[in-house]
């Protein structure tokens, strides 16, 4: 069919949750005219769970979107309501940063910095359909264009997709199941058609949110107040400090009866009675699932925490379940506390179709369609950072693409984004992917304190890192080479050793330190800073050695497979590791060795194959 077209962008931008308006702003920055499309102008940036961003592993992709010039921990900043740096007890590869944030206020922000954005125009519009050139399954096929439910045709170079968990969406709750995109939005079905009609693998997945209460019907005497940290810890490299009044969350536990209420009612969760196929968050069970996984404990963690500052509504973290209603309010006044909380919304679970992402390339670019590239939820992934971090990286690749410059992919080593598309684009996933720090090989490496180190220069690169970002990391650059200099060098009087090698000692620390950098080195002395300089000498052995392994890993990235390398028929691979590799088409002799199932033995034959001059090749 042939389309005339009623208006011309460079770039399409399907969906405003995390990860389209990291796209969008993403390409509008790189100088590419970019229309943002989404169901609903309001619920820009809405955070369809927990207004809280970061946590463990999560903190660390949203520092790394940050220092490759993404706008969520600059947005965070603005409207978080309460800061705290986790799990500062252990070591300072897996210390990260989360923050409750007023939910209303951060789509209005998200929403002002995408307004004023030149290159950025956002309709309110629903996608149903893709114009697309070429014959199915011919390798040239790429699309052209996106149409409006309203009519339009609207052309495009790259179209992305960023629908998280609207495709073909299915809420239950209790009994009750319909058809929404989330609560109170309706779903995508004409394009989630669309997609399986182009002939991606798709799957079902499933995730879940709790009730919300009303905060002027709990019982806040009841309960244990957990303030944010007296020194809040800015998401973004760009925030200089974070002063305003914080507010506190609150600790409470499930009981014997909050059990009880649940094991009887088991047979009427959407979960338990087989209504729902889709596959959840193994990570964040519901509650119902707690119980029955952990039928020995005799209580669990909730968190009251509230949804903004000009609100009564508290999100109750912990007690995600699909439910009836009247069975989630028993659940709920079953606490003490809340014996008689108003739920304002119950919980629900929903079900939505996701793409196997074995079918992008490392760019987040479809293998089937060229110039369409899928981010967020819709790759099987969870959260907001998974989806924000997937969002940079196809604007990137977008951009890179329209502009004829190498695509940008970063490896295992750079961050836990590049870990979390390889993850994807190698391995596919059965359930929602989050992020956690044991999927890094190199987890010292990959901290919140060097994101910056890692990334920006990057960013800067392909535009996204403005004169004002950039002067203040070479700045950064240079106090902390200051700083290390003066701590290989400095002696304390009556002292053999030098800083850096006091520092060494696992009783020393930075802290302890800081009257001696005053005096030195005044305004070179940021605690943070030199907190990564303090991991950086006392695992100085450690991290040399980390340091030869990446080098093996980036030897084994950079041997490429060319495209028409045939797998088949190269005598020692079995049938099943050829399908597996047909189906992934691996782009390198790592990405090969990551796929399940292709073993060590399997990598050596393609190695040696890939040194013939001969190579097998597969027929056209
Ligand atoms: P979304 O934020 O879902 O945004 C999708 C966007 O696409 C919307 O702007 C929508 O308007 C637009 N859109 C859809 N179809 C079309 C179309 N055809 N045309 C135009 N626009 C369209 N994550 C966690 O980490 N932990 C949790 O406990 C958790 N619980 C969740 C519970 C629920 C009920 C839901 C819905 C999500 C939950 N999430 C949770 C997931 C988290 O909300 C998502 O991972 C994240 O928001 C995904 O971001 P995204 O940008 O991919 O998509």
């Amino acid at each position: 069919m042939t389309h005339t077209f009623n208006e011309r962008y460079d770039v399409v931008v399907i969906g405003a949750g995390h990860a389209g308006c990291e796209a969008a702003l993403a390409t509008a920055r790189m100088g590419l005219r970019t229309a943002l499309v989404t169901l609903n102008l309001d619920l820009i940036a809405q955070m369809s769970c927990n207004p809280a961003v970061g946590g463990i592993a999560k903190g660390h992709l949203l520092r790394e979107v940050d220092a490759l010039g993404g706008v969520m921990g600059v947005v965070t900043d603005a409207v978080g309501i309460q800061f705290r740096l986790l799990n500062t007890s252990r070591g300072p590869a897996v210390w990260s940063p989360r923050a409750q944030c007023d939910k209303k206020q951060y789509r209005i922000e998200m929403r002002r910095v995408l307004e004023s954005e030149p290159n950025l125009v956002i309709k309110q519009a629903e996608v149903v359909d893709l114009v697309l050139e070429g014959q199915d399954g011919a390798a040239s096929r790429r699309v052209r264009g996106v149409v409006l439910r309203d009519g339009r045709v609207v052309a495009a170079e790259a179209v992305i997709i960023t629908t998280g968990t609207f495709l073909n969406g299915l809420i239950h709750c209790g009994e009750q199941i319909y058809p929404a995109g989330r609560s109170g939005e309706p779903p995508s079905q004409l394009l989630g058609e669309v997609l399986r009609k182009i002939g991606f693998r798709c799957g079902r997945l499933k995730t879940g949110t709790p009730p919300r209460l009303d905060g002027r019907s709990i019982d806040w005497s009841r309960f244990e107040a957990q303030p944010g940290d007296a020194e809040p810890t800015p998401f973004s490299f760009r925030t200089e400090k974070i002063d305003r009044p914080q507010v506190a969350c609150h600790i409470a536990f499930t009981n014997e009866e909050t059990h009880r209420v649940l094991r009887e009612n088991l047979h009427r969760s959407p979960l338990y009675s087989g209504q729902i196929s889709g596959v959840g968050p193994r990570y964040c069970p519901s509650i119902e699932d707690k119980i029955v996984k952990f039928p020995d404990r005799l209580r669990h963690q909730i968190f009251l925490e509230p949804e903004g500052l000009d609100t009564n509504e508290i999100y109750v973290n912990g007690m995600s379940t699909s439910m009836p209603i009247d069975v989630q309010a028993a659940m709920v006044r079953s606490v003490a506390g809340l014996e008689n909380a108003e739920m304002i919304r119950p919980g629900y679970a929903i079900e939505y179709d996701a793409v196997d992402a074995t079918e992008l390339l490392p760019t987040l670019e479809t293998k089937k369609i060229r110039g369409l590239y899928l981010a967020g939820q819709i790759n099987g992934t969870s959260g907001y950072e998974e989806a924000a971090c997937q969002g940079i990286m196809a604007g990137i690749n977008a951009g890179a693409a329209i502009r004829s410059l190498a695509p940008v992919v970063l490896d295992r080593t750079q961050g836990y984004t590049g870990i979390l598309i390889d993850d994807l684009i190698s391995k596919g996933t059965n359930e929602p992917y989050r992020m956690f720090t044991s999927r890094a090989e190199f987890r010292l490496q990959l901290r919140i304190d060097n994101a910056d180190q890692r990334l920006t220069p990057i960013g800067r690169r392909v535009g996204l890192v403005g004169d004002d970002a950039w002067e203040k990391f070479c700045a950064k650059q240079e106090r902390l080479a200051r700083v290390r200099q003066f701590l290989a060098v400095h002696r304390p009087a009556g002292e053999q050793q030098t800083l850096a090698q006091l520092l060494k000692r696992p009783e020393v620390t930075v802290e302890q330190l800081e009257p001696v950098f005053r005096e030195h080195l005044p305004g070179d002395y940021r605690r943070l800073e030199c907190k990564a300089l303090e991991t950086e000498i006392k695992y100085e052995g450690y991290l040399r050695q980390q340091q030869r392994h990446i080098e093996q890993l980036q030897r084994a990235e950079s041997r490429r497979i060319p495209s028409e390398f045939a797998f088949h028929g190269l005598p020692g691979l079995s049938r099943e590791v050829v399908e597996k590799l047909e189906r992934v088409r691996p782009l390198t002799l790592g990405q090969a060795g990551r796929i399940p199932g292709v073993t060590p033995a399997a990598i050596s034959i393609i190695n040696v194959y890939l040194d013939l001059p001969e190579r097998p090749v597969a027929r056209a």
